[in-house]
């Protein structure tokens, strides 16, 4: 710190907010003159990070602590500091912890080293020798290559580049660290669009152009090409010179994403997620920033990147439940897309199969704009979709398979076509018990059962994380032998297709039996050329992927969520088979889609076997708006945790005697009472829901009723807007 620094007349507070779960932003004095978005080093607790001018301080110049530098970075954006502040005021969440998603790349604090690169110089060697010239040719060629790039390009050893350096036959010259990614071209490869197809992707081509906020609603089957056609309208973004990104839900849906980009734009995008590695995240996050990157593809988190100059936002597969996810800061991305789009005055498209019934309500009261393709492109059809019904076609005893599916599977693998079975649990069985006492294997630090997972001769708490061996006896009565597993996982699944069908080769598909992505693509891949008859499969098989020879999908348990007492749970079990449904025939050959049910005649089966998605909608938001539930009203769960269970208590109680704070302005409060998971990872949680009209300013209202209440050390009230997960 400069001495001087307090008595420099140019001296001024800053506010400068950081990374971390404080209020607001802090002050600090700077002699350098800093506007608002600039990244600067500050330090918290004598610890340096980096921070963001978010407007003029006030504090006492006197007591502040300097500003240690301003950083080599584009300034961030208002329209990005103000998504900051208005995605931290809606999620109820630290301003600080929003910026903490933006600045989630390594290196930002750090000057940039140059990179040393080799060109052709003006000198020539004393003796031309063989090694020589192949240098000399393959500067030539590629001139700004490393010095050990050179050496590995013409076959040389590092010597013999040193020796032309000395003679000046090359010079080094300091270059950028990071290259700008490969450039992508909008004339590269395109495609003939059919009319709907056409017709969709010049509205948003369109509405792009006005450069004003607009949300639109990319609605089409499985196979319709949104894909397709949202490209197009990214190919005009590149033309213009401005930025686009796709969201994507899952990393195993980006690697198949990628190959479409490079075959469209003779290039890839630029990568966002969590299997990016932390220097290609850093040459990612900046090249974002400098306007380098025309195309990112990401997760949820790729919307606080720092585009400079963003032209399009497409949330693909926008129904899917991994873009709410329940992070330290829960959001929701679909929405914080289109607040995004709000403040950078751009396009939002959200394309899906089956839209969210939030999206679906504001295309029909023309908040958001929407786009249909109704056809199949190419010869493929939608399936034909059957029920069927396990009370009159039951399995054998112990078997999970009907005879009818057992039928069909036969029949499909007779013609060298693919099953899939489709059940969305994974492990061998969910729950164990002693066969003698009645024990149940259940986790210690969790209110959850331990799930069998057979292939790891282990047991597992799917909340916590918690694994044991097997056990040999049961832990209560002594007895050997006497656990017995209740119910289907796909690992038991997977034994009985291996049982029925001897010669078929069956493979599971699992995001955790292959945790990581590459192999997991690589599996995929092998799968969709032909390399199973029959897959098992969880819920990653619903996203994206594409199985040509797979003709026959049979889901195993199609009650599974329709009984819950989730809000979301019809919903999602609509979108999850509609879109299982969809893998099944995808290329020329026509799929069938079997369903086991013991409730046939459910309203939600019955829509999906009629493939009438307008009238399951309609109920549903009708049930919605009776219920005065969500997007008709907005709910915030409130869970209260820590070790003492007592303090727990003792504050909810507190919330709940501090209510009228929310119920003067009309909010209705249930609870408390424990949570369903009212143990986890061994703390106490105590579960609030609120539920209010969508005008009611919940940012003031809900802080100032947690203010009204002392909250012991230990105890923590976390809110979750809009929740999606009621555990
Ligand atoms: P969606 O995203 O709606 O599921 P896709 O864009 O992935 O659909 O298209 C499904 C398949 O059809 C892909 O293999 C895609 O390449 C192909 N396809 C769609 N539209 C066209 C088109 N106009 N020309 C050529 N192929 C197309
Ligand atoms: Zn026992
Ligand atoms: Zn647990």
């Amino acid at each position: 710190m400069p001495a001087d620094l307090f008595t420099d007349p140019d001296a001024r507070p800053y506010a400068v907010l950081v990374p971390l779960p404080l209020s607001g932003p802090l002050d600090y004095l700077s002699a350098e003159p800093l506007v608002p978005g600039d990244f600067v080093a500050v330090t918290v607790s004598g610890r340096e990070t980096v921070g963001v001018v978010w407007g003029e301080g006030t504090g006492d110049v006197e007591k502040l602590k300097p500003v240690l530098r301003k950083l080599d970075l584009p300034p961030m954006p208002e329209a990005m500091r103000g998504l900051v502040d208005r995605a931290a005021r809606y999620t109820l969440t630290p301003p600080g912890m929003m910026l903490r998603q933006a600045t989630r790349a390594p290196g930002l604090l750090e000057a940039e080293k140059p990179r040393i690169v080799l060109m052709r110089g003006a000198g020539e060697p004393e003796t031309m020798t063989d090694a020589r010239r192949r240098v000399l040719d393959a500067v030539a060629a590629s001139p700004g290559l490393s010095a050990a790039d050179l050496a590995r390009e013409a076959g040389v050893s590092g010597g013999v580049v040193k020796g032309l350096l000395e003679a000046g036959a090359l010079e080094s010259h300091a270059a950028p660290q990071d290259r700008p990614p490969p450039g992508l071209d909008p004339g590269y490869r395109i495609p003939k669009l059919n009319a709907e197809q056409s017709e969709a992707s010049e509205a948003i081509t369109e509405s792009i152009a006005t450069r004003k906020f607009e949300a639109l609603l990319l609605d089409g089957v499985t196979g319709s090409g949104k894909t397709e056609t949202y490209l197009e309208a990214v190919a005009a973004c590149i033309a213009a010179g401005r930025q686009a990104l796709i969201l994507l839900p899952e990393i195993a849906l980006t690697a198949d994403f990628i190959r479409r980009v490079r075959e469209r734009f003779g290039a890839p995008p630029v990568e966002w997620h969590s299997g990016v590695t932390p220097a290609a995240r850093r040459r990612a996050w900046k090249a974002v920033a400098r306007g380098q990157a025309q195309v990112v593809a990401g997760a949820r988190s790729a919307l606080f990147l720092p585009f400079s100059d963003l032209a399009l936002i497409v949330v693909d597969e926008e129904h899917d439940q991994s873009y709410k996810q329940d992070d330290i800061v829960p959001y929701q991305a679909r929405d914080i897309a289109v607040l995004r789009a709000a403040q950078e005055g751009c396009t939002a498209v959200l394309a899906s199969a089956t839209p969210s019934l939030e999206s679906w309500i504001n295309a029909e009261t023309g908040k958001y704009r929407r786009l249909t393709l109704r056809e199949r492109h190419g010869p493929a059809v939608l399936p034909f979709l059957s029920a069927i019904d396990l009370r009159a076609d039951p399995p054998e005893k112990g078997s999970w398979l009907s005879p009818e599916l057992v039928g069909a599977t036969r029949d499909v693998n007779a013609r060298g076509e693919q099953a899939l079975f489709f059940l969305n649990r994974r492990g061998y069985a969910p729950l164990t018990i002693c066969r003698k006492c009645g024990w149940r294997a259940g986790c210690d630090q969790c209110s959850a059962w331990l799930v069998e997972h057979r292939g790891r001769g282990a047991l597992l708490c799917h909340q916590c994380g918690w694994r044991e061996p097997f056990p040999q006896k049961c832990p209560e009565c002594g007895t050997e032998d006497s656990l017995a597993a209740c119910g289907p996982g796909v690992e038991r699944i997977a034994e009985e297709a291996r049982e029925r069908f001897p010669l078929a080769r069956v493979e599971i598909l699992s995001s955790d039996q292959t945790p990581d992505p590459k192999v997991l693509q690589d599996q995929i891949k092998s799968i969709a050329d032909g390399g199973a008859d029959i897959i098992v499969g969880t819920q990653i098989v619903a996203k994206g992927h594409n199985f040509p020879l797979l003709t026959l999908v049979g889901v195993v348990d199609a009650d599974l969520g329709l009984a819950g007492g989730d809000l979301r749970a019809a919903e999602r079990t609509f979108q999850l088979l509609n879109q299982v449904a969809g893998r099944a025939g995808r290329a020329e050959k026509p799929g069938r889609a079997m369903l086991q049910t013991t409730m046939p005649d459910h309203p939600v089966l019955r829509a999906i076997l009629d493939g009438d998605a307008q009238r399951f909608r309609t109920r549903l938001s009708e049930e919605r708006q009776q219920a005065r539930m969500p997007p008709y009203t907005r709910l915030i769960a409130v869970i209260v945790q820590g070790e003492d269970e007592e303090k727990v208590w003792q504050v909810s109680r507190a919330l709940a005697a501090a209510g009228s704070i929310l119920t003067d302005a009309g909010i209705d409060i249930f609870g408390p009472a424990p949570a369903p998971y009212a143990m986890l990872r061994n703390k106490h949680r105590v579960r609030m829901l609120l539920r209010m009209a969508r005008r009611i300013d919940h940012p003031r209202l809900v802080p100032a009723w947690r203010d009204a209440v002392k909250v012991p050390s230990g105890v923590r009230v976390i809110f979750d807007v809009d929740p999606y997960s009621f555990l």
